[in-house]
């Protein structure tokens, strides 16, 4: 048997491989490990979750961000970046829209907006979950103290994602300016994680100056960390970024990692992103058939999608957005899968 096979089997009985091991795996990736990694990814996912897709409706709060990472469209420093921030009352429309439509789990995801005190977010916390006390909130708007976050926890929080973006010093420092840190960002984690919180990190494929070691890297973090959720999905390119001239990330590498951080931790909650959708017309389907279990339409008002641009032709109409649920739930049938009316908790291991 080849080194990969043997490798993807010790990781689908163990969920654990050295840094070596992994990075020996994504450098050799073929045909026949792809295979064999997706099979055994959707048969655990299949163990744990059935044929179900968890739907997320995803609330693009504000664009407004104070800091400045070198990939990110909505940096301070992109100044052509048409600036907004959504009222509590624009918010709730939103739910109330998506509630209809069969979203029971809110993603509120900002820039790192300076106006967010904990006062306004517990308020519209404790908002959202008297009207809807049987949905579940996420919540992805960047650091904040140990404090606020237990305070947004008491609010009604459920979930809240903070990509680790690199689980390397060197190459966080690549992608970020000084003032934020590897370890900034790594105490953030362990401070959601102490609260309660359902937490998830989670990082770019294909960003610049990435490494198949970083990467390896990433794989062994998200095993130690044991994340609820992990967000991955392709780098993209934004035209008013320092990082304009870089190519986008691989959508099959993206899937193939999807496979082996579904072997690492079988039951973690796995999106399928926008971002994966956007280099890849059936990047969503594809991702799902790697072994991700959500996927989270946009249920922003039309009205402000376009100012929400991390990237370059990020999609934002269709099929995609929330209101054309019907179309997504027909694209998942065909392939097998089912679109459930869920909060969509972690299951227990
Ligand atoms: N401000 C919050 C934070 O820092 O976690 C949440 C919003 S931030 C824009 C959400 C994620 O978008 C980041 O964690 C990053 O991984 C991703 N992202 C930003 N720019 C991107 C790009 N050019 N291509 C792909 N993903 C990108």
């Amino acid at each position: 048997m080849n080194k990969c096979i043997n490798l993807i089997e010790k990781l689908y009985k163990t969920k654990s491989l050295s840094i070596d091991e992994y990075e020996y795996l994504i450098a050799n990736r073929n045909e026949e490990s792809t295979q064999l990694l997706r099979s055994y990814a959707v048969q655990k996912r299949k163990e744990v979750y059935q044929n179900k897709v968890f739907v997320r409706g995803l609330i693009e709060i504000s664009n407004i961000c104070k800091n400045d990472c070198y990939y990110c469209g909505i940096r301070k420093s992109n100044l052509n970046c048409e600036r907004y921030r959504l009222s509590i009352s624009d918010i709730l429309s939103c739910c109330d829209e998506g509630y209809a439509l069969g979203f029971r789990t809110f993603v509120l995801q900002a820039g790192e907006d300076g106006s967010f005190s904990d006062e306004w977010l517990c308020d519209l916390l404790s908002k959202i979950k008297s009207s809807y006390p049987d949905c579940a909130v996420t919540l992805s708007i960047g650091e904040r103290s140990k404090e606020s976050y237990q305070k947004l926890y008491d609010a009604g929080a459920d979930r809240y994602l903070l990509r680790h973006e690199s689980a390397d010093e060197l190459h966080y420092s690549k992608l970020h300016p000084k003032n934020l840190t590897l370890k900034d960002r790594i105490e953030c984690l362990e401070n959601l994680k102490e609260i309660g919180f359902q937490t998830g990190c989670g990082f770019m494929v294909g960003s610049p100056y990435q490494t198949t070691r970083n990467i390896a890297q990433d794989l062994k973090f998200i095993e130690s960390f044991k994340p609820d959720m992990c967000g991955i999905g392709p780098f993209i390119p934004h035209k008013q970024t320092p990082f304009k001239d870089y190519k986008a990330g691989d959508a099959s590498l993206c899937c193939y990692l999807l496979s082996i951080i579904r072997l690492i931790k079988p039951n973690i909650l796995l999106p399928a992103t926008t971002a994966l959708g956007t280099v890849e017309t059936d990047g969503r389907e594809r991702g799902i058939l790697s072994g991700a279990n959500v996927i989270m339409p946009n249920l922003s008002p039309m009205s402000v999608r376009k100012k929400y641009t991390l990237y370059d032709g990020k999609i934002s109409t269709g099929e995609e957005s929330a209101q054309s649920l019907n179309k997504l739930k027909i694209s998942m049938q065909k392939i097998g899968y089912e679109v459930v009316v869920d909060r969509g908790d972690i299951s227990k291991e």
